[in-house]
């Protein structure tokens, strides 16, 4: 997530929290002798003619339930008074089993009523999120649910992953697709661009990519979800109601129960084109303070607070939930899980994941791989600001040794590939700045120790953080900060755009053949832009929608990617699955000019097919030579073109130029 994205939001909620302060030492002391409730079934259960609610507030006065008809706007129909029951739990029951009716909870605190809330556990809800709604989840399974399964993954470093927006990937005329910004677009079998090029779900089976990545796909706050045809677009990192899917993105989000049945439709169609789903989740922060749903179930418990009573801020949205106290670190557990269950998710993406803390991590990765062992978890191993939680717990990119079952983004690869994320002007190894090399032969071997790598070189970390690849998400970009075209365009003024897509060719080809698990934001695969905005949350389908017309006027970007895609995936060499691999068969050939690495993969690394594999990355605006073991070589990539099975032609080895902005990468057997 952006740090940039909520400042105004965030000082409008610290203020509302600085008001109800409370003076002490530690405000949050008080709730470690809070009982935790362990039971599955919070808030609603509906069973043996029956339909029964459970709330977890230990201090709460007094709680109750409403009933309605509808999904907003009516007045209520029944109010049920609740009783005190074991563990911090309120509960009460009516006879029947009320699907189709709505319920919200209410707990008197301090003296009065609070407001409304579906709870925190709703999973399902009317439009706008502020009733959950009692459904059949069963009545939303597409047909042949119960065998759909996403792909098999062995190793997270066989994921190719592709991160999207449900807008960005449909909204655009040129998209060809009927469901427009909608779950339902990834359903669409057939659709083409103007020029008669795949779009949508055959699209990404044709590049190749195993995995996609959606933006936040549960119910967020900001689009308004009764007023759709203003076509209002954001990224979804404003949480609202966690166990229930986002309503902007469904046919109808008056409908509970659509929306649920759509998304299962698009994890379907994915899982039938061999594709898994990984949901970006957003635990860290809420949208609201004192109004969220989990304030208004059991004020103060969810969050982390300030001597002064203020809601802390690690997130720089205005507050950061407490994943260290026993039911916040239960919700985010049994949250994927649900997902995993019901949805049949494959991978969660974990924003500002060192919020939380790595003993929440770990169990959120044993639990999902308990269900299922291809479920793979990563995160952004870094908060937007301090928290009170001390260093040493927090899920941190330098403490991803402490966990296991989870990577983190590589920062570091990243901004040595490309130049810094947030200084537009500055540039990195492919595009001709030198003093990165370093840096990126850290990305190369996935931030584990090498002893050709000296760490007190890198750039951002200094030290070898990283015990296995598969603790590593390599990338160059994603939906924070400028597209690498926007990026390219603002830090190699001057240059042409064929210059532009060679860098982009050389930064991506990095990313492909280093160790780890590479990462991908839509739309580059076709030089997709952002017409330089680099904060887009809430921008016009405008900027952020992605024109597929590209596709043809960039055709052969589009084929260098489909053949990196299929050079790594056809290649264990470059996703070995441990440090001692990468040890053993990455070796790194002394070069002494700026902006050259050379290195080879030796001794058919990983079982495969090749020997060796020599890549030389030339990320100056000169040819540079290079000396080559003599033998027989077939040629991979050269000067911006790759083909996977090695037929750009033979190479006899001595000395050879690679030529500027570009790799070279060849294969011997
Ligand atoms: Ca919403």
């Amino acid at each position: 997530m952006n740090i940039y994205l909520t400042r105004l939001a965030a000082a409008a909620i610290a203020a509302t929290g600085a008001l109800c302060a409370h003076a002490s030492a530690d405000p949050d002391s008080r709730f470690a002798s809070w009982p935790a409730y362990r039971g599955d079934d919070l808030e609603l259960r509906v069973a043996d003619g029956h339909t029964s609610f459970a709330l977890w507030s230990p201090e709460a006065e007094a709680a109750r339930v409403m009933l309605y008809d509808t999904g907003r706007g009516t007045p209520a129909t029944d109010t049920i008074a609740m009783t005190r029951a074991e563990q911090g739990l309120w509960r009460a029951s009516v006879p029947g089993e009320l699907y189709g009716k709505y319920y919200t909870f209410s707990i008197r605190h301090g003296g009065r009523w609070l407001d409304e809330t579906p709870g925190i556990w709703a999973k399902a809800v009317g439009v706008g999120g502020k009733r959950a709604a009692i459904i059949d989840l069963a009545s939303t399974d597409p047909e042949g649910w119960d065998a759909d399964r996403g792909p098999e993954v062995g190793h997270i470093t066989d994921a190719v992953i592709y991160e999207m927006h449900h807008r960005d990937m449909s909204m655009h005329p040129s998209s060809g697709i009927v469901h427009k910004g909608k779950f339902l677009a990834l359903t669409e079998p057939g659709t083409t661009s103007p020029e008669g090029l795949a779009t949508g779900i055959d699209h990404l089976k044709e590049l190749g990519v195993t995995h996609v990545h959606i933006l936040p796909s549960y119910d967020y706050n900001s689009v308004d979800e009764t007023n759709l045809p203003a076509g209002e677009y954001n990224w979804g990192y404003d949480p609202q109601n966690y166990n229930a899917p986002e309503g902007s993105y469904s046919t109808d989000p008056a409908d509970p129960a659509r929306r649920i049945a759509e998304m299962k439709r698009m994890v379907k169609a994915l899982h039938d084109a061999g594709i898994g789903v990984v949901m970006d989740v957003v635990y860290n922060h809420t949208a609201e303070g004192d109004g969220s749903n989990f304030s208004l179930t059991a004020p103060g418990y969810f969050y982390r607070h300030r001597p002064d009573g203020s809601y802390s801020d690690a997130s720089g949205c205005g507050n950061e939930t407490a994943s260290d106290r026993a039911m916040m670190s239960d919700f985010i557990v049994n949250s994927v899980k649900y997902w995993a269950q019901e949805y049949h998710i494959d991978g969660f993406r974990f924003d500002l994941m060192a919020i939380h803390d790595t003993e929440t991590m770990n169990r959120v990765a044993a639990e999902l791989k308990a269900i299922n062992p291809s479920i793979f978890v990563y995160g952004e191993g870094w908060t937007a600001g301090d928290s009170p939680l001390p260093a040493e717990r927090r899920a941190l990119k330098e403490n991803v040794a402490k966990m296991q079952g989870i990577a983190v983004f590589s920062d570091d690869i990243r901004d040595a590939v490309k130049g810094h994320y947030s200084r537009a002007d500055d540039r990195g190894f492919a595009t001709g700045k030198p003093g990165s090399e370093e840096t990126v032969k850290i990305g190369i071997v996935a931030s584990t120790a090498h002893p050709q790598v000296d760490y007190s070189k890198g750039n951002n970390s200094k030290f070898a953080y990283a015990t296995s690849p598969e603790q590593i998400i390599n990338y160059v970009s994603c939906h924070d900060d400028l597209t690498l075209t926007d990026k390219l365009a603002a830090s190699m003024p001057g240059s042409t755009e064929a210059e532009r897509r060679r860098a982009a060719r050389l930064a991506q080809t990095i990313v492909f053949t280093s160790q780890g698990t590479p990462f991908m934001f839509a739309g580059e695969e076709i030089f997709r832009d952002k017409k330089g905005v680099h904060n887009s949350y809430k921008s016009p389908d405008s900027i952020n929608a992605i024109d597929w017309s590209l596709k043809a006027a960039n055709a052969d970007q589009y084929d260098y990617y489909r053949g990196l895609i299929a050079l790594r995936r056809a290649h264990p060499a470059f996703r070995l699955t441990s440090a001692d691999d990468i040890v053993r068969h990455i070796v790194f050939d002394k070069t002494d000019v700026p902006n050259l690495i050379s290195y080879s993969i030796k001794d058919n690394a990983g079982g495969d097919e090749w020997k060796e594999i020599k890549l030389v990355f030339n990320g100056s605006t000169e040819p540079r030579e290079v000396k080559i073991p003599r033998g027989e070589w077939m040629v991979v990539a050269r000067d911006g073109r790759i083909a996977p099975d090695g037929t750009l032609g033979t190479l006899r080895g001595g000395r050879v130029t690679v030529e500027p902005t570009s790799a070279l990468i060849l294969a011997r057997r």
